[in-house]
């Protein structure tokens, strides 16, 4: 059976993920700090606890993921954004989220690309809409997830030649709980948003193509533009 990684399965995009991979048929390793066996009932579902704004956690991580020959696809999703002007964030969020948004995907590609490279394996990146574009208040989220489709689609042109894909996915706003500390959200309007299946209906649409082409950067924007600010 084909394992797939997938971090920040806990909840919205990365559970939404995880719940398509196990109906394709993939066993999923679901990794968050508040993951447990119970975040998704399935029988092929595992979780594993971990702070992945953590190197260390992540290090320790990676030492039980290594063991298993049977992983095919990792999935980096975990993620948050704060949109603030730059000086009234902390020196300690900056090395979150730089931790968690770019150093631990890849950490967790580094400990993964021999198994992935066996399997003729896939990673898939979540970036953002944010990685194409310069928005105000979004300089260190920017960074991080620009970042993030720079090295996916370096790696790309590394790791080709050995079967392996390398894929940035681009979401613009998707209804999920990343909003909850933020001052907007998301439109109640259908075409107005995303929702977190639709990064899993095109991350299965990757997956069901033939063997030899790879889609290596997709954007997914909702129709019109819509943004609610919240009072
Ligand atoms: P979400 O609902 O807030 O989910 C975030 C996930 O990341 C949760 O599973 C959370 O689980 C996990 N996570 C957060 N901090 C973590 C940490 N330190 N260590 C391990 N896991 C952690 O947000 P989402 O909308 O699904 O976002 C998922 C990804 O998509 C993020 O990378 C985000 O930047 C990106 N994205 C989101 C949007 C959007 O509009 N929603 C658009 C473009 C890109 P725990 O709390 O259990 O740790």
């Amino acid at each position: 059976m084909a394992t797939a990684v997938v971090t920040g399965a806990s909840r919205g995009i990365g559970e939404a993920i995880s719940q398509r991979l196990l109906e394709l048929g993939y066993d999923v390793i679901g990794i968050s700090r508040t993951i447990n066996e119970n975040s998704i009932h399935h029988p092929n579902f595992r979780a594993l606890s971990c702070d992945l704004s953590d190197e260390k956690m992540t290090t320790s991580i990676l030492t039980l993921l290594a063991t298993d020959p049977s992983i095919t696809i990792l999935c980096n999703v975990a993620g948050f954004g704060i949109f603030e002007p730059h000086e009234e964030i902390n020196a300690q969020t900056i090395t979150k989220m730089v931790t968690l948004n770019l150093t631990a995907p890849m950490m967790l590609s580094n400990g993964l690309l021999r198994v992935l490279k066996f399997n003729e394996g896939i990673i898939f990146n979540i970036t953002s809409i944010e990685a194409l574009r310069h928005s105000k208040f979004s300089a260190l989220y920017t960074a991080t997830k620009a970042g993030l489709r720079a090295f996916s689609l370096s790696l790309f042109e590394e790791v080709r030649k050995s079967g392996v894909n390398v894929v940035s996915i681009n979401p613009d706003m998707t209804t999920s709980s990343f909003f909850e500390e933020l001052r907007f959200e998301t439109s109640q309007e259908f075409d107005k948003r995303l929702e977190a299946e639709d990064i899993a209906d095109t991350i299965q649409n990757i997956l069901q193509m033939r063997n030899g082409v790879a889609i290596t950067d997709i954007t997914i924007r909702p129709q019109k533009f819509g943004i609610e600010k919240k009072k």
